[in-house]
């Protein structure tokens, strides 16, 4: 189900642009709006969901489906061979900012030792 305040869910719906690279009937790939490195992707499911905690109970394939939308986006951009990385924030610990799921997918650079 929508939830007509998330920006996520406005961007699915097309109801304010978002710089779109994929899409299927579950999933959207947009590039994120402020960059933090050459190629930054977020991937999202197109159900409204909160944070990655919200797919636990919900079955494999949508993660699945999630993930491999997010290979495959990092192949097509170029990434493949030297490398990116998938990371997920979830709650005010994390600095998760959207209350959509969604994974970044970062590359095109040396990105930092640091995780945390
Ligand atoms: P997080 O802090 O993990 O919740 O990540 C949210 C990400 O969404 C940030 O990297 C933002 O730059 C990005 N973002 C916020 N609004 C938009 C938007 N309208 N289009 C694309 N990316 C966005």
């Amino acid at each position: 189900m929508d939830n007509h305040q998330c920006i996520f869910c406005k961007i699915i719906a097309g109801e304010i642009p978002g710089d779109r690279v994929y899409e299927d009937e579950s999933a959207l790939i947009i590039r994120d709006v402020n960059p933090q490195a050459p190629c930054h992707l977020l991937v999202m499911p197109k159900e409204h969901m909160k944070d990655i905690s919200a797919c636990a109970g919900r079955g494999d394939e949508l993660i699945g489906k999630l993930f491999r939308a997010a290979a495959m986006a990092a192949a097509k951009e170029g990434l493949s061979e030297k490398g990116f990385r998938v990371v997920t924030n979830c709650g005010s610990d994390a600095c998760q900012s959207v209350d959509h799921f969604h994974i970044h997918v970062l590359g095109g650079k040396q990105l930092s030792e640091r995780l945390g």
